[in-house]
């Protein structure tokens, strides 16, 4: 396993605050604690690279990191707070979806779905505005260790099934565990071989 090198470099509320937009870019982004952080910390082996479950209604930003001086690991705020007030879901749609469209290096989002439940609508509906917006993305199913591999692969066959019902085509997508650290090599494969194109 390479070693990587991981360096905060801002947090934005906007992405037009991002850093220069000149190192390819990957962002990730789910349902609140859906394994978001955890995972963040197990790609680059940092515990505490990027803070676990953020309090809801908190003041949420655009958080880049410089990873091995080549690319940006981009950690966006979780979606899908029933809790959180309307104003502060508008503003979050507002940051996000200008992020998601304007930011010109970004090459890929990874959506993470956490592995144990159903398709779940505020998912749906967030790869939808990707679709219709022409940003490309990946899925990552998290906290597969929490139901075994045979049941993470009937509840990704489930998703998969969902979404054919919109759309024609099945993206690429991760099978992964913060907890045992699976998936991580894969992902990491996925992003060097999209530097490279
Ligand atoms: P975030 O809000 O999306 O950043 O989610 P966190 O990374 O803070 O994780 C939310 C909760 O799920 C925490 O209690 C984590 O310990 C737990 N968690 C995250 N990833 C995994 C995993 O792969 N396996 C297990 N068993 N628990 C996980």
């Amino acid at each position: 396993t390479k070693l990587i090198e991981a360096k905060f470099v801002t947090s934005a509320a906007d992405y037009r605050k991002c850093p220069p937009a000149e190192k390819p870019e990957y962002a990730f982004i789910g349902r609140s604690n859906v394994g978001k952080s955890s995972l963040i910390n197990m790609l680059v082996g940092n515990k505490n690279l990027a803070k676990t479950s953020q309090t809801p209604g908190k003041t949420q930003l655009i958080n880049h990191f410089e990873i091995n001086k080549k690319w940006y690991l981009v950690d966006l705020p979780g979606y899908g707070f029933a809790k959180a007030p309307k104003g502060e879901r508008d503003k979050w749609g507002e940051m996000i979806g200008d992020y998601l469209v304007n930011r010109e290096n970004l090459m890929c989002v990874f959506v993470l779905i956490d592995v144990r439940h159903e398709p779940q609508r505020v998912d749906l509906e967030f790869l939808d505005f990707l679709g219709e917006k022409d940003v490309p993305f990946y899925l990552v199913f998290t906290k597969a260790d929490k139901v075994g591999s045979v049941k993470a692969e009937q509840s990704v066959e489930s998703f998969k099934k969902t979404m054919l019902l919109s759309w024609t085509k099945i993206p690429q997508y991760f099978i992964t565990s913060a907890e045992r650290r699976t998936g991580r090599e894969e992902l990491l494969k996925a992003i060097e071989e999209l530097n490279l194109s």
